[in-house]
Parts: structure tokens; C-alpha cells; sequence
């Protein structure tokens, strides 16, 4: 191992097979590694294991959860996380391994923490063409939820010492393959009735989708990289039942999404996001708690306070959205 940044201390490894086999070790305990890929690094973490995922968010300071991208080696292992439509089939054929991503019906019964797809019935897949991103997906054996490398609002990172300055003291390692060659994300597209419809512009463009599967392409932003009409894609989960913020006191009848040490006992259905107060335990829960208590049939879900230090703000901004009147 070679430490080639002194003053932050961050780990850079070549990436060699020893330092692959290594870093996949650490994408297995839980870790994150930062590694290349053919548009930009990505910072990877073990998509099954929710607070892996959530450190991911942590690390990057990102103040909200959005879904994350989930990188898989072989054709199969997209197949038992999500469904493919022929035309799915088809991008697939023609565009994977390469900067293509695509957002397909979440299959049921996976083991995909929830966090990972911020509670949606729908996963980001791709499958990179990077030789160090497949070779650390194989070795892991997982699939790896990886976004862009770098503090939230930062610049993508194209080569290693850029996710050194940002990230460097918060990954167990960071692969070094030189510079990207996009230096430009993936495209990422979604499939409605038989037509392509383009999340985000990306490395691929809308013509060669066109050209590569017969198929018309659709754009869901107005040429920026928001989404037009958010309200048209299910952008976000929410829970059906009302969604009360900072209780304290719990009504009858209600249910409860507490937090700490100090939840107050309650008759209805309960889950304590982490009663030993940890964030990062809380952030891997969030999502499927919802949904397990949005399940019990309550009227209403109350939460109790949570802090709104480092990952505090993230869960606190997904509650407030799930509490708004829709
Ligand atoms: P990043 O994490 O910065 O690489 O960005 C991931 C991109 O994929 C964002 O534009 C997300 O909105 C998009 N994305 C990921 N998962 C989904 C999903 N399930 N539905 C819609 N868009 C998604
Ligand atoms: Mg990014």
C-alpha cells in the first residue's frame, strides 16, 4: 500500500490485484472505497447493507437522500435486482458495460438496502466498463451504490487526488486508475410505454439511444439537469398514512417512529429508527420503517424529534417532505 498524500493521509493505492482484493474486503465490511470508472470516481459502498449506504451520504454530506446509482459486473446480477422490459434488453445489449444507467422496477424479496433507492419501487443500474470498477464488483461480490466521489456541491472527481481532497480521511482507500475518460456522468434513462425517457443527460446521447434501439427518446428536464415535472415520476416515496413531526407524546391510534434512548412507551405499533441514538443506524432504517408502519393500516405515523446534526439533516428533510400535505 502506498500512501502518496501525505498532509490529508488518504489512502491512494495503484490498483493493483493485491489492493483490489483489499479494497473489496473492505466494500464487504461495510467500508467505502472510492475507484474509477469511465466517467467520473465513484464512491462505492455495499448496496445490501444499509448502513454502508447511509455512510455513503454521511461522508459526502449530501443533505438529502436521493437514490443512488447501483453498480453491477454482470448482466445477471442486474436481472435479479430489477425487471427488464425488452427495450430494457436492448439498452442493455447495446450500451452496457458503458456509461449507461438505467432505472428499472425494483424487483421484490432483494436483499438492496432501501436506502439505496431512497424507498422507491424503482433501482438505478449500471453496469461500468471501467477494467478496476468490474474487477472491484467481482471481487466483492456485491453490487456497489456509487455516486460521484466528491463533497456534496463539489466538482466530479476525474482523477484520484481530487476524491483525496475531498473524501480522503472518510474512504478506506481510493483506487487510483488515473484520469477518467469522460469526465461526464452516465446518462441515466427510464422506460415508459415503449418509449425512452431521459432522467438525466449524460456520456450517451438521446440520438445514439434513438439509433441504437428504434426507439423514440423523451426528456424529463427542461435542458438543465432538473427534473421538468417531477410530479409526472414518482421522485420520491412517501407513506400513505399522515405523517406527524417531533411528538413527544403519542396519540392513541397512531403509530410511532421514535429515535434514542428516550422514546416514550406507546401502545400502537412502534419502531425505534436506533435507540442507542446513532444516525447512521437511523438513516439505514428510515425508508423501511415508514413503510412497515405506513403497512400497520395507522391514520398516522408520529416521529419523534431527531437531531438535525450531520445525517440528522438528510432524515429530517425526507420526514418534512413525507409530512407535507399532498
Ligand atoms: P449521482 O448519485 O450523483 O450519480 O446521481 C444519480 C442519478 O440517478 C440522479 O440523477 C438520480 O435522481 C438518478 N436516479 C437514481 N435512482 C433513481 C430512481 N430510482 N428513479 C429515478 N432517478 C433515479
Ligand atoms: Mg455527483
Amino acid at each position: 500500500m502506498t500512501f502518496s498524500s501525505i498532509d490529508s493521509g488518504a489512502p491512494i493505492a495503484p490498483a493493483t490485484e493485491n489492493e483490489i482484493l483489499r479494497a473489496a474486503a473492505h466494500i464487504r465490511a461495510g467500508e467505502l472505497v472510492a475507484f474509477p470508472t469511465e466517467t467520473v470516481y465513484g464512491l462505492g459502498a455495499n448496496a445490501t447493507n444499509g448502513e454502508a449506504v447511509a455512510r455513503i451520504f454521511a461522508a459526502k454530506g449530501r443533505p438529502h437522500f436521493n437514490p443512488l446509482i447501483v453498480h453491477v459486473a454482470r448482466l445477471q446480477d442486474a436481472e435479479a435486482l430489477a425487471s427488464f422490459s425488452p427495450l430494457a434488453y436492448q439498452l442493455a445489449e447495446h450500451f452496457w458495460p458503458g456509461p449507461l444507467t438505467l432505472v428499472l422496477p425494483r424487483r421484490p424479496g432483494t436483499n438492496l438496502s432501501e436506502l439505496v433507492t431512497a424507498g422507491l419501487d424503482t433501482v438505478a443500474l449500471r453496469m461500468p466498463a471501467h477494467p478496476i470498477a468490474r474487477a472491484l464488483i467481482a471481487a466483492a461480490q456485491r453490487p456497489l451504490a456509487a455516486p460521484s466521489a466528491n463533497i456534496s456541491g463539489h466538482v466530479s472527481p476525474t482523477r484520484a487526488a481530487h476524491v483525496a481532497a475531498d473524501l480522503g480521511d472518510k474512504v478506506a482507500m481510493i483506487l487510483d486508475g488515473g484520469d477518467t475518460r469522460h469526465g461526464l456522468e452516465s446518462a441515466v434513462v427510464t422506460i415508459a410505454n415503449d418509449t425512452i425517457v431521459l432522467l438525466r443527460p449524460g456520456a450517451i446521447t438521446a440520438a445514439a439511444l434513438t439509433e441504437a434501439t428504434g426507439a423514440p427518446v423523451t426528456r424529463a428536464f427542461d435542458g438543465g439537469a432538473t427534473p421538468a415535472s417531477p410530479g409526472q415520476l414518482a421522485s420520491h416515496y412517501a407513506p400513505k398514512a399522515r405523517v406527524r413531526l417531533g411528538v413527544g407524546d403519542p396519540a392513541p391510534g397512531e403509530a410511532l417512529l421514535a429515535f434514542g434512548p428516550h422514546a416514550p412507551t406507546h401502545q400502537g405499533p412502534t419502531i425505534n429508527l436506533s435507540p442507542s441514538g446513532d444516525l447512521i443506524e437511523a438513516a439505514a432504517r428510515l425508508f423501511s420503517a415508514l413503510r412497515e408502519l405506513d403497512a400497520t393500516g395507522a391514520s398516522a405515523i408520529a416521529v419523534m424529534p431527531i437531531p438535525a446534526e450531520g445525517l440528522g439533516e438528510a432524515i429530517n428533510d425526507r420526514l418534512k417532505r413525507a409530512a407535507s400535505p399532498r
